[in-house]
């Protein structure tokens, strides 16, 4: 798809030349300086053949005084980005089966015009575009051949000119992220494996020069004591596999932000198996690894100003007779003992690893994506991403990057009574603690590896992936975390500086915030089990330091 702006406006629209002409109206508001169009809105109004309603729409054929063949009038929900992205979807639909090539989109009267909505406004034509002309075809030779549409132009006022064509570039980055996850979501299990999503993550460092891909096989993440990762594939004959990405933008001293995805590619619950019902959709239990691809997608593109790492631990859940069994004692990268209760509660066994490898790049900020709780959708149904941080700062960030990607999280809370349900007698802790509360008791789960740095994890289980007649996955939240990744690069001294050691944490950061009272704001609120040095030692240790290294030398060198 071909994006640009042209400026345009009044008599200037009328003899603009494409295949059809969109008209976006504000709800309530039926003024254009399009003069044909104005006097077809009177009229039909007047008629009663259409209203300023949201979501109405008046589809014309040849209309007089235009030189476009098609036009058609939408009225979206609100005048702001949210009811442009409802209005285009629409919009799409409505010509799709026309051949038209090329569109042209314009506003009417009613919106903010000024050069900051301007690039959001582009950046949100784009990205609905690109969603509602997505199709799944990997697997599905009957899949709709692809449209005739071609081509947008948007057309709007010159002067907010540099900021749209730099919203419809941005647009066009993210929609690669956000299509790169939506596809690598709704890939079956049988072909999206953890060798596939490596592969994926090979082929993207091959093709942009700023990003760097390594892969750690079983022998490296056995040897860096992975022990609790490594239990999760026990029952499976796919081989696992530790994805490191790297984006460098900035300066090497230039404190990184890591990025964690989840990534079990099939999910069937192990020994504490799933009910068959609806099992399918544990494919889609790979959207945080998904995510993560998808935002280095993003980034290739974008470049901004910044260093991100980014982490997929990826296998599959599987029953057999070598599975990890309910009851089985693990001992994590971070020395602490882990008793397995239940077998589906793999995947902050597999982050947990992957959170402590993260210490090793000192982060400015580690942020984990998972579709880990089905508690979490209870919780949150399918609207917002549930966010749970113990770090009101970064919490902040990420809401807010959530709020103006339309890709939004809803604060959760971390206090610590929460975590005592994780007791076990026989380990350090457990992997689950009870029904209630539990997607919290899973965020505080990982919170006991994530004392070394500022952390955040996103519990995705209720928007990477939609069921139903339009079952597939979303490409959430893409959105927000390029975003965030922008608005850091883009905040300069005042981006995200590590976290002052554990213990002296209630510094800058956490200090400002200090007042708002919620427990849940409380840095370090749940502490971490006391470290079994001898199994540290035992099977981490001695290679930790070096596998840091060859690991960064090998994505510089692949960069
Ligand atoms: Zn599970």
């Amino acid at each position: 798809m071909e994006y640009r702006f042209v400026a345009a406006d009044g008599a200037a629209v009328s003899t603009f030349a494409a295949d059809a002409l969109v008209l976006v109206l504000a709800p309530d508001q039926g003024s254009t300086t399009v003069g044909a169009l104005q006097t077809v809105i009177n009229e039909a109004v007047k008629a009663g053949d259409f209203a300023l309603k949201a979501g109405r729409s008046l589809y014309l054929h040849r209309p007089a005084g235009l030189r476009v063949p098609r036009a058609l009038i939408v009225v979206a929900s609100e005048a702001s980005a949210k009811g442009l992205k409802g209005a285009m979807a629409k919009a799409v639909a409505g010509l799709k089966d026309s051949g038209s090539a090329h569109v042209a989109v314009t506003l009417a009267e009613g919106w903010a015009a000024g050069s900051g909505e301007a690039a959001t406004l582009a950046q949100t034509l784009v990205g609905a575009v690109a969603d509602a002309t997505y199709v799944y075809r990997d697997t599905k030779p009957s899949a709709p051949k692809p449209g005739a549409l071609k081509k947008i132009s948007w057309l709007g006022q010159a002067d907010a000119a540099a900021a749209a064509k730099a919203g419809l570039a941005q647009g066009e980055a993210l929609a690669a992220g956000v299509t790169l996850a939506r596809e690598l979501g709704n890939r079956p299990g049988n072909l999206c494996t953890p060798s596939h999503l490596a592969a994926e993550a090979k082929a993207m460092g091959r093709a942009f020069k700023h990003i760097g891909v390594q892969v750690l096989d079983r022998p490296a993440l056995e040897k860096l004591g992975m022990g609790s990762f490594l239990s999760v594939t026990n029952g499976s004959a796919q081989p696992p596999k530790f994805i490191i990405l790297q984006y460098k933008g900035a300066a090497a001293s230039q404190a990184p932000i890591v990025l964690v995805g989840k990534g079990i590619t099939f999910d069937t619950g192990g020994i504490s198996i799933k009910p068959g019902a609806g099992m399918d959709e544990m494919k889609f239990d790979m959207g945080g690894a998904a995510s993560v691809l998808g935002t280095f997608r993003a980034l290739a593109a974008l470049r901004p100003k910044l260093n991100v790492i980014g982490l997929v631990p990826t296998c599959e859940n599987m029953p057999s007779g070598t599975a990890t069994k309910p009851g089985d004692v693990v001992t994590s990268m971070s020395g602490q003992t882990i008793e397995v209760l239940n077998t589906d509660a793999e995947g902050r066994l597999i982050l947990c690893d992957a959170l402590t490898y993260a210490e090793r790049f000192k982060p400015a900020a580690v942020v984990d994506i998972a579709t880990l709780t089905g508690a979490c959708v209870v919780a949150l149904g399918h609207v917002h991403s549930g966010l749970f941080s113990a770090d009101d700062e970064l919490a902040q960030a990420l809401l807010d990057a959530g709020r103006s990607a339309q890709d939004t999280a809803w604060r959760m809370p971390l206090d610590e009574e929460y975590g005592d349900s994780l007791k076990s007698n026989f380990a350090d802790m457990g992997n689950v603690g009870g029904r209630d509360g539990g997607a919290i008791t899973a965020a505080c789960f990982l919170a006991k590896f994530t004392q070394a740095y500022r952390w955040a994890h996103l519990d995705i289980a209720g928007t990477a992936w939609k069921s139903g007649g339009a079952k597939g996955g979303t490409g959430r939240p893409v959105g927000l975390l390029t975003r965030f990744l922008l608005d850091q690069a883009a905040a300069g001294s005042a981006a995200l500086q590590p976290r002052a050691p554990q213990g002296k944490a209630t510094s800058k950061a956490t200090g400002k915030a200090a007042g708002k009272g919620s427990k849940a704001a409380k840095p370090n609120a749940v502490k971490p089990a006391p470290v079994k040095k001898a199994a540290t030692q035992s099977a981490a240790k001695p290679s930790a330091k070096t596998a840091a290294k060859t690991a960064v030398k090998t994505a510089e060198k692949a960069a």
